[in-house]
């Protein structure tokens, strides 16, 4: 075993990136790693444990490092706390987050339209109703003490239910949205963190009652990690927090919710949901929603679509003003939500919503036709799915193809990366539900904000610029050539395609083509079609090469409008500009569509803008070939295009172009 010891000279001591960067290096190593501050001993390689110690600056720490590569581990810790753990020399103090100009009062500024409230539209369809508010529910804690082992054994019991539930919400979640199901696993994994069980069991020792020790435990770590100017762990800090509600109304005797809901049909207000609080809103009761922060790819937005739940996001804070039982009628596509609307307005809007409601049977009804333009131009329709029930639910649902399968499904959550043969599992029956049809399989697209616990990054400023997508595939070769592998052998079973994220160059598509051609050689499997996915702007303004190479280009608008405009795709209060009907997206659009026909190769959209009522006739008009879409917007998106002409989407096209901004775009289409 090697000892250390440390002077943390940081000002602000072993918290936020200092923490960070430590805990980073400590877990690169096999070695057991243990940090001794005062009377405590944690596990270095738990974050929360690090900022649990409150080393302050100046404050003397002892390492334990012992394990095969304990003298690789020791000397690699020496050198982060030398550097400065990520503060260099200096160790200035850490700059106040940056509060984005248009945030008042932490609420981003919504727009005010009469009689109403601009917010941002995250899941469409109309909600009409009385206003019924979501505060967030003091739970009331007992002070009695039943003694050490009886309090232990409540915890416990309130521990295995809460794991209990959130395996439900998994379950339930991964049937309509899997990448927002891995949520609940990581709420999963918080519940058995070492450090926080300990600090329960603690405080239980010193005659706190279980659901004391669960508050004051849970509180003091969410603060430690709100406190941090990372906003990767700021949502983790939200995570804890949402996690310890739950064990706390579970310790609390009160029901999941523990909320009194009135007897009829509401729209639900609230100051943010948690994935937790979406994914159990019950949708007899709750017509739609609207939270004050939060963006269009929040998790509760996805999981509202999913749900088919209309909402709105980022109304700011005059959303919290509008009293229960106030009228409203709520449109998930504007944003726009109308207060007190008179019977005109909610006579017109019923109807819309017949009128919607018939068109959507009418187009379920219609759901296994081509999507086939009034003059006879066809554009493919396909899904974006994220496992094999999703692959079920998009054959049924009409889908042509997939055009995008989401493999992260398959990654996160876990403590090891899943093997060849269980990877070739999936693939397998994904390909065998899609009977014969293709199945576009992208690889593993994590980093950026999915990051995953066997795969160290090392700490970034900008994870969205740094390693993700394709490029950190390329740094690691054995994770990408044990996937290429288990798609390439399940290829024999199905039309599987490969697709590359974030491909920014030339050289990195060459590196991950020349490794399918090896692989395909080594297995000998069928030729299969690869293309990439034109989301960074250096891919689509250098399209014409890419076009000579590659079999096929998907354009990812979520990546491709955060990376033109500079808008970051999870920043709530940008949610209302950061719009892929920016002239500037859909030239690049333009540009790629162009490249790609001119080389006879193909283009799909796999990015939300795809099923945007909005942008289908755009698009279409683009000469874009495929719209790969969630399962449940297929059949309307189908509908949609039989109602358009391929000449008339064209001169539209041709107009978005000339268009100065996203807004003159979306009123150039109208509604
Ligand atoms: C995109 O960026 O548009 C896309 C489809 O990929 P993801 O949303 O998974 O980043
Ligand atoms: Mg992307």
């Amino acid at each position: 075993m090697k000892q250390l010891n440390f002077v943390i000279e940081n000002a602000t001591g072993l918290h936020a990136r200092p923490a960070k960067v430590f805990v980073t290096t400590a877990k690169r190593y096999q070695a057991d790693i243990r940090v001794l501050y005062g009377s405590k001993k944690v596990n270095a390689k738990s974050l929360i444990a690090v900022l649990g110690l409150g080393v302050a600056h100046g404050g003397k720490i002892l390492v334990e490092v012992s394990g095969a590569d304990e003298d690789l581990a020791a000397e690699a810790l020496q050198t982060a706390v030398a550097d400065g753990l990520g503060e260099g020399d200096q160790t200035p103090a850490l700059a106040a987050p940056p509060q984005p100009a248009v945030i008042t009062n932490g609420y981003p500024a919504a727009q005010a339209v009469p009689n109403g409230l601009r917010g941002v539209g995250a899941a469409p369809g109309l909600a009409i109703g009385p206003v019924f508010q979501m505060r967030p529910t003091a739970v009331t804690i007992a002070e009695t003490f039943a003694g050490v082992q009886a309090e232990q054994t409540r915890l416990s019991a309130a521990l295995a239910e809460g794991q209990a539930q959130l395996a439900a919400l998994r379950d339930q979640m991964q049937v309509h949205a899997p990448d927002e199901a891995a949520i609940f696993d990581v709420h999963r994994e918080l519940l058995t963190d070492e450090d926080l069980l300990e600090a329960v069991q603690q405080k239980i020792q010193a005659q706190q009652n279980a659901a004391q020790a669960w508050q004051a435990a849970i509180q003091e770590r969410a603060s430690l990690m709100a406190s941090l100017d990372d906003p990767l762990l700021a949502a983790r800090a939200a995570d804890i927090r949402d996690v310890g509600n739950r064990i706390l109304k579970l310790l609390a005797g009160e029901d999941a919710a523990g909320i009194k809901w009135p007897d009829h049909p509401v729209v639900v207000i609230a100051h943010d949901l948690t994935p937790s609080d979406t994914a159990t809103l019950d949708p007899q009761k709750v017509l739609g929603f609207a939270t004050a922060v939060g963006g269009p790819t929040a998790h509760s937005a996805i999981i509202a679509r999913a749900l088919g739940l209309p909402a709105v996001v980022s109304a700011g804070a005059g959303l919290l003003e509008i009293g229960d039982g106030t009228a409203v009628i709520l449109d998930g596509i504007t944003g726009i939500i109308q207060i007190n609307p008179d019977e005109a307005a909610q006579t017109a809007a019923q109807s819309s919503q017949a009128v919607a409601k018939q068109q959507e049977q009418e187009a379920k009804a219609q759901a296994g036709m081509p999507a086939i333009t009034q003059d006879n131009h066809h554009i493919e329709v396909a899904a974006n799915i994220g496992g094999v029930k999703d692959a079920q639910n998009a054959h049924e649902s009409g889908a042509e193809a997939v055009g995008l399968l989401r493999t992260e499904f398959l990654f996160l959550g876990r403590a090891t990366p899943p093997s060849e043969d269980e990877q070739f599992a999936v693939y397998r029956q994904i390909a065998e539900a899609m009977a014969g049809k293709p199945v576009v399989v992208r690889t593993l697209d994590i980093g950026g904000d999915k990051p995953l616990p066997y795969v160290q990054v090392p700490p970034e400023d900008n994870p969205f610029l740094g390693e993700r997508g394709l490029r950190l595939c390329l740094n690691r070769p054995e994770l990408l050539r044990e996937q290429l592998r288990a798609i390439l052998r399940a290829a024999e079973f199905g039309a599987l395609r490969i697709m590359f994220p974030m491909v920014a160059d030339l050289s990195e598509w060459h590196a991950a083509k020349t490794m399918v051609d090896e692989i395909r050689a080594e297995l000998n499997a069928p030729a299969v079609e690869v293309g990439i996915m034109i989301e960074i702007p250096s891919a689509a303004l250098m399209a014409d090469k890419f076009a000579q190479e590659v079999d096929f280009f998907s354009v990812g608008t979520n990546d491709l409008t955060q990376y033109t405009l500079a808008m970051d795709r999870m920043h709530p209060s940008l949610a209302g500009k950061s719009d892929g009907l920016h002239p500037a997206v859909l030239r690049l659009i333009d540009g790629t569509v162009k490249a790609a026909h001119a080389a006879g190769k193909w283009v799909g959209v796999c990015g939300a803008l795809g099923a945007d009522p909005q942008a289908v006739p755009i698009l279409l008009g683009l000469g874009v070939d495929e719209l790969s879409v969630s399962v449940p917007s297929i059949a309307l998106v189908k509908a949609q295009v039989r109602t358009l002409t391929y000449a008339a989407a064209q001169k539209l096209a041709e107009q978005a172009l000339g268009c100065g901004t996203a807004g003159e775009v979306r009123s150039l289409v109208g509604n």
